[in-house]
């Protein structure tokens, strides 16, 4: 048996599942594998940009952008056996999963690092 973890935006009531992306969730795979290589691109603050940034849209100026969305937010990578049973108020909480694994790949571009969006996950089977 192991933890698995999701990670968690407290303010904003978002999370991101790894098996939705294709990935796995204990938090040695999570730091170890592309998925877990994903909060550099919800972390990001800038107004600007450079070489080798993220050239899609942003959340400093559009408010549905991956990119930069949790800067500044408390933010958790939250286990299934945590005393706070938030892992199991997530079905409350948006998935953002999908929007994360597409502003991911067009911002990657390299196959072995792309990750896949799973629909089937049952994170999304909650109404
Ligand atoms: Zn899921």
């Amino acid at each position: 048996m192991g933890q698995y973890f999701k990670a968690v935006n407290l303010k904003k009531r978002e999370y991101v599942c790894p098996w939705c992306l294709g990935g796995v969730a204990k938090l040695w795979e999570w730091s170890a594998n592309p998925w877990g290589a994903i909060f550099p691109l919800l972390l990001r603050k800038s107004t600007e940009g450079g070489g080798g940034d993220y050239h899609g849209p942003t959340y400093e100026t559009d408010k549905t952008a991956i990119a930069g969305r949790w800067a500044g937010d408390p933010v958790v990578l939250v286990g299934d056996y945590d005393d706070s049973k938030l892992w199991d108020r997530l079905h409350r909480y948006r998935n953002i999963s999908r929007e994360v694994v597409e502003a991911w790949n067009a911002f990657i571009d390299i196959k072995e690092m792309n990750l896949t969006f799973h629909p089937d996950c049952s994170c999304n089977k909650h109404p």
